[in-house]
């Protein structure tokens, strides 16, 4: 859907990006991550055209980025921000409504996109469709903020650190609303974050920036059973392998219920009583395990897993 190959991005002569390659699929969230500087939001900002690269290719769609005009790029890839950047003198509505108004559509489909849309980011329409960002808490304002990103229902959406200034709480609802929205939207997703257990339970994908160059691009489970080399390791820290000594698969386990509708060969099979860090072996290798428990079978997907964890250390940090 969206490949970059050797894309340079230098500012003068510092190399923001360096000769960095990916492949991101249709309807996966791609996580990109890394300390302050390593060229997140650059690498971000040249898929919309924001930021021109300086050599590579971009290519969406198999086609070059080059090759489509900027305002199409700018209205089929919607963009959230850390810094909610709504319009302080319109309504929530009036938000929303940007891109479809510049796409011309009707008033009445317009109205009743808006009301899918706040449905959709659980804002009640009637309650706050009329309101003006300043009426509305943090979290509320970053939803209509993804609203508005997805209102002419583009294929790709970009968020830059859209939950970082949230409150934990706030943040952990928002994320957990964004998988389930997901699930109904199925959009191209490319999120930033520097915080490594939003990447672990967001991301389908992970793509692990230094500096401008690429250190890892896996799946959750590939960074944590199998880091590449110490600077992963040492980012991924208390979340890898080693971190989690204390918790049992049968912990994780207790939150799912036992299952006999699905079909559960398949995956491997592991104690209740082993450690998650015993089962990183197992998670690495599919997406899903089986737990046992006495005579009792239950499936426990990776995803479970890696949120389970990710709620788990932002726990420990309140
Ligand atoms: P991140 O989002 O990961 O924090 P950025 O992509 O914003 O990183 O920045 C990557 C590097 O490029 C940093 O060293 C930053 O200082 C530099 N940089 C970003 N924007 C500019 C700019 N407009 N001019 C010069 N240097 C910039
Ligand atoms: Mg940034």
């Amino acid at each position: 859907m969206i490949e970059f190959k050797n894309v340079t991005k230098k500012y003068g002569d510092k190399v923001a990006v360096d000769e960095v390659s990916f492949n991101i699929e249709e309807g996966e969230i791609f996580v990109l991550i890394g300390p302050s500087g390593c060229g997140k939001t650059t690498t971000l900002k040249m898929i919309n055209r924001l930021i021109h690269l300086t050599t590579g290719y971009i290519y969406f769609k198999d086609r070059p980025i080059s090759e489509y005009p900027v305002y199409e790029m700018r209205w089929d890839i919607g963009y959230v921000l850390q810094q909610i950047a709504l319009f302080p003198h319109m309504t929530i509505k009036e938000n929303i409504a940007q891109v479809p108004l510049m796409k011309k559509w009707e008033e009445a489909q317009i109205d009743e996109r808006i009301d899918e849309l706040l449905t959709m980011v659980g804002m009640e329409p009637e309650q706050f469709r009329d309101r003006r960002p300043d009426e509305i808490s943090g979290g509320q304002q970053q939803r209509v903020g993804v609203a508005r990103a997805l209102a002419a229902d583009p294929p790709v959406i970009l968020m830059d650190e859209p939950f970082s200034a949230l409150d934990p709480i706030s943040r952990e609802k928002l994320q957990d609303d964004l998988i389930d929205l997901q699930k109904q939207i199925n959009k191209t997703i490319v999120f930033v974050t520097h915080d490594i257990q939003e990447a672990l339970k967001l991301g389908d994908r992970i793509c692990l920036l230094k500096e401008g160059h690429v250190e890892q691009i896996g799946t959750p489970q590939e960074f944590l059973g199998a880091p590449q080399n110490d600077f992963v390791k040492n980012f991924i820290g208390d979340a890898g392998a080693g971190g989690f000594q204390h918790i049992t698969v049968g912990d994780v386990a207790k939150t799912h219920p036992f299952s006999t509708s699905e079909n559960i060969s398949g995956y491997p099979t592991v104690s209740s009583k082993a450690s998650i860090n015993d089962a990183f072996q197992y998670l690495s290798e599919s997406d899903g395990i089986i737990v046992k428990e006495d005579d009792k079978r239950k499936v426990l997907k990776n995803k479970d897993v890696f949120k389970y964890l990710a709620d788990s250390k932002e726990s420990d940090e309140r």
